[in-house]
């Protein structure tokens, strides 16, 4: 027993010693291999060191390679004081097209444009050789291009031969560019004539023809609405972005009812432009050299109003509305909405329409029943006097007529506002602003003729139905957004946005009228005047802190949320109480707002201007990719294709059937002769 108790000790021990000594490899196994991995490790990395400085070095090398090409393009300046004209040398007709056919067949000449074209035929010199004569010298420097008239040469390298010349050949071209070694030597072989031009009077061509193109160009630009704000630099670096594209006769470059999103300048050429009218394709007008077209397209998203097509061979320069963007920045353009081609004949038609409207012609629109049937229409009354409805005995379309005391004007010092909102309107065109299509003034009355927004206003509305779908209040608000997006494009601020300024048309499309506190605002200033409504007045304003673009955005969180709820967000029958509350800035929120709602309307009305939907980088863009919108198709919101939710509170009937009714009067407002109306 002891025995075995021994033996069995024994053996447990040598499974020890035996398991100590596998732990031990083990362990040392273990070690090796976490040193393997580190070398590993390190080789990968070595490795990876490796291929990245190789890929370093190899693009280096081609940066290098192009940097050194560029150099080399543009070593010498253009001789100033070279008279080009002196070298004219006359060709008759079968010499220019031998040269024109020559250079259309070279790979390089046949680059250049028309005009470059002609004018290098006119500056070729003629150089007669006799057999023998080595016109190129392989190794020197070259510094003219030739084209072969009449003749035979040999071209070799290195005493080797490599091809014969002939008449319409062309050599030498490199020299034309820059300065560069000639690559081999070319030797008349009979007697030869060629046309020659050295490379500094070509490159004085170049120089003064794309000074001159750019300059014709800048001032085509100029012409562009859009462009009108813009500095010479800017200008410029669109240039510097435009391509020339070429259109056979016939091609049609826009087409109607297409997505459009480049704009063309015609620098060569004739384009008819049409249009579908009644199905059948009207002839617009005919454009040509320096006219443009598709300037919208550079600046909002658009479908083409017309259609242009191409008569004979045209040649414009164009720009993409992409590349465009990353020229000029949006912020200093002229936005504007003049609907372009078309509407060139349309707003002809209208201006010529409203522009030979006369105040005489004006007849009052009547009640056609009711209480004050038979006598003329009042759509309501404002602080300085009333709106009527009118219309003209010829077409029978309605106007609205402000119709303003001038005493009453002077007396409560409005006259520069009054002044102020005429000019402003008259400048803008926009499917979500009120337009004001003319003016008149008598010693009474100043009068302004607007377009009749027949839906009525949204503020009756709200009240009718306490407060709106969300549906409703989308497009409602999405409308706004367009107006505002269009009035701090042109950098105007707007100041009183509230139910009371919003009115419907007859599509049920809201459009922002009194245009009272409105404001011309430079990027980066700030206005500090008091103004506005309290419950819609911004916290900067409050606290005379100055305000800017930002306050638009601030009503405009509190217009959805009283649009949604039936009442803003801070009231009270005070206004200091009211002040108290907007610089609190607690807004509560009805349980029955949905989450979205919510959201939006505390991102536009964040304490900070700096922070508010709509001003920080992106502008006014974050505020369209809100989720609230995102039912709004914004593109068919702009092209007034969307049908409106709001047409359901529109009620049907005579045109009036929307408005309050007010009795007519019939007293006259005193006269006024101070003059400062002198201007409207
Ligand atoms: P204020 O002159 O102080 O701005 P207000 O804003 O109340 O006063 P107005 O802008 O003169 O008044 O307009 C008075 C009312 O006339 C409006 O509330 C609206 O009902 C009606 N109205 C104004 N413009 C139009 C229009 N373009 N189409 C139809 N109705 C209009
Ligand atoms: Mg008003």
């Amino acid at each position: 027993m002891d025995t075995k108790l021994k033996e069995l000790r024994q053996k447990l021990e040598k499974q020890c010693k035996l398991n100590q000594e596998l732990q031990n490899e083990k362990q040392e196994l273990e070690r090796k291999l976490k040193e393997r991995d580190k070398v590993l490790e390190k080789l990968q990395s070595r490795l990876d060191e490796l291929d990245h400085s190789s890929h370093r070095s190899s693009s280096e090398n081609t940066l290098e390679v192009r940097q050194s090409r560029a150099a080399v393009m543009a070593p010498e300046p253009i001789p100033e004081d070279l008279d080009i004209a002196a070298t004219r040398v006359k060709k008759n007709p079968s010499e220019r097209a031998q040269i024109i056919k020559a250079m259309e067949k070279n790979d390089f000449l046949s680059r250049l444009d028309e005009e470059q074209i002609s004018m290098m035929v006119e500056l070729l010199c003629s150089l007669d050789r006799c057999p023998g004569d080595e016109i190129i010298k392989e190794g020197t420097e070259g510094d003219s291009l030739y084209i072969v008239a009449a003749g035979e040469l040999r071209v070799t390298q290195a005493g080797r031969h490599l091809r014969t010349l002939t008449s319409g050949d062309v050599f030498g071209e490199l020299a034309i560019l820059y300065n560069c070694k000639r690559t081999a030597s070319v030797t008349a072989n009979t007697a030869v004539k060629l046309w020659c031009i050295e490379r500094q009077i070509y490159r004085s061509i170049m120089a003064i023809k794309s000074k001159k193109k750019r300059e014709q160009l800048k001032g085509f630009l100029k012409t562009a609405r859009t462009f009108k704000s813009l500095s010479e630099g800017q200008l410029s670096s669109i240039i510097d972005s435009m391509e020339e594209v070429k259109f056979q006769d016939n091609e049609v470059i826009v087409r109607e009812g297409a997505e459009g999103d480049t704009f063309y300048i015609i620098l060569g050429g004739q384009v008819l432009v049409t249009k579908k009218v009644n199905g059948q394709q009207k002839m617009i007008r005919y454009m040509g050299q320096g006219e443009h077209f598709g300037e919208l397209a550079l600046i909002r998203e658009i479908l083409r109003t017309a259609t242009c097509t191409a008569v004979g061979e045209v040649t414009c320069f164009s720009i993409d509305k992409e590349v465009f963007e990353e020229t000029v920045p949006i912020e200093s353009l002229e936005l504007h909405d003049d609907p372009d081609l078309l509407d060139n004949v349309d707003t002809t038609e209208k201006v010529s329409l409203v522009s030979s409207l006369q105040l005489k012609d004006l007849i009052p629109a009547l009640y056609q029943e009711g209480r004050y049937q038979g006598s003329p229409v009042t759509l309501g009354l404002g602080g300085f006097g009333r709106v009527e409805l009118v219309t003209t005995l010829n077409h029978g379309k309605y106007y609205a007529m402000k119709k303003v005391s001038k005493k009453l004007i002077v007396e409560k010092r409005q006259t520069e506002h009054i002044l102020f909102e005429k000019k402003l309107l008259l400048d803008i065109e926009s499917d979500f602003i009120v337009r004001l299509y003319s003016t008149f003034k008598d010693s009474r009355y100043i009068y302004m003729v607007m377009e009749f927004c027949s839906g009525g206003e949204l503020w009756t509305k709200l009240k009718e139905v306490n407060r709106f779908e969300e549906s409703v209040a989308v497009f409602i608000t999405a409308c706004v957004v367009e107006a505002f997006s269009y009035l701090h494009k042109k950098n105007i601020l707007y100041r009183d946005l509230k139910p009371e300024n919003l009115m419907l048309d007859s599509k049920g499309y809201v459009k922002l009228v009194d245009f009272g506190f409105a404001k011309r605002l430079q990027r980066g200033q700030k206005t500090y005047s008091f103004c506005g409504t309290p419950e819609y007045i911004a916290p900067e304003i409050i606290q005379n802190q100055g305000h800017d673009f930002a306050a638009d955005f601030w009503s405009l969180g509190i217009l959805v949320y009283e649009l949604l709820v039936g009442s803003p967000p801070f009231s009270s029958s005070e206004p200091q109480k009211i002040y108290t509350k907007v610089l609190d800035g607690v807004i509560k929120y009805p349980p029955l707002m949905g989450e979205a709602a919510r959201s939006l309307i505390s991102k536009l009305c964040r304490p900070r201007p700096g922070q508010r939907l709509g001003n920080t980088k992106n502008g006014i863009k974050d505020v369209r990719n809100h989720r609230w919108f995102t039912s709004i198709n914004w593109h068919k919101l702009r092209m007034t294709q969307i049908e409106a939710p709001t047409i359901k509170l529109i009620r049907k009937g005579p045109c009036y059937i929307n408005f309050d009714r007010f009795p007519h009067d019939k007293t006259l407002a005193d006269e006024e002769f101070s003059g400062f109306d002198e201007n409207f």
